[in-house]
């Protein structure tokens, strides 16, 4: 079963969301929206998903970036944007604790701000201090493409989203980013911008 992703423009996405107790955390009604974001993660197909996207003001996302989707990019991309898979995993009342200086900039998506992609420039390295799904205290230390994923979703909890954070002028279908942008390195598509 899946859930129905809200687009832009829904109060929800621009609101700060609740955060939830270690009761809530382990009770089933939240076990089972953690199993549904799971599966309407995977359906959409992205790399992380919001409580506020399926419309619930809540302190919580899933994540997961699968081997799979590395597919769609060559060796050289993958390195340049320091990604690789990460296992599924959920955050529950996140912060951000610690930023590197340096940022990079690539094109991001979100599943609520569909069919669109932008340059949004991301902290290279960041400390995140979480609650797992089971109301465990965690530390993730993350960096590269997890490190944007944890800031795009963890921003999604606070109402904001990565068009707020989008280089002027690079916003664009993702049609048109395919066709004429994607094989560009970003130096380049920000000289042509
Ligand atoms: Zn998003």
């Amino acid at each position: 079963m899946k859930l129905k992703i809200l687009q832009l423009g829904e109060p929800v996405l621009r609101q700060r969301a609740k955060e939830l107790t270690r009761e809530e955390i382990i009770s089933s009604k939240i076990q089972d929206l953690i199993q549904l974001m799971q599966d309407t993660m995977y359906d959409a197909p992205g790399v992380g998903l919001a409580a506020p996207q399926i419309g619930l003001a809540l302190q919580l996302a899933v994540i997961e970036d699968r081997s799979q989707y590395m597919q769609n990019f060559t060796a050289a991309q993958l390195t340049e944007r320091e990604r690789s898979s990460v296992a599924f995993h959920v955050i529950i009342n996140p912060e951000i604790i610690r930023r590197s200086n340096e940022q990079v900039e690539f094109f991001e998506g979100c599943l609520s701000i569909t069919p669109f992609t932008g340059l949004v420039p991301r902290n290279l390295v960041i400390t995140v201090t979480c609650l797992n799904e089971r109301a465990e205290p965690v530390t993730i230390e993350a960096r590269g493409w997890y490190a944007r994923i944890l800031q795009h979703e963890i921003d999604h909890l606070h109402g904001t989203l990565c068009i707020d954070h989008v280089r002027p002028r690079s916003f664009m279908t993702i049609e048109n980013y395919m066709k004429y942008w994607k094989e560009k390195p970003i130096a380049e598509v920000i000289n042509l911008l």
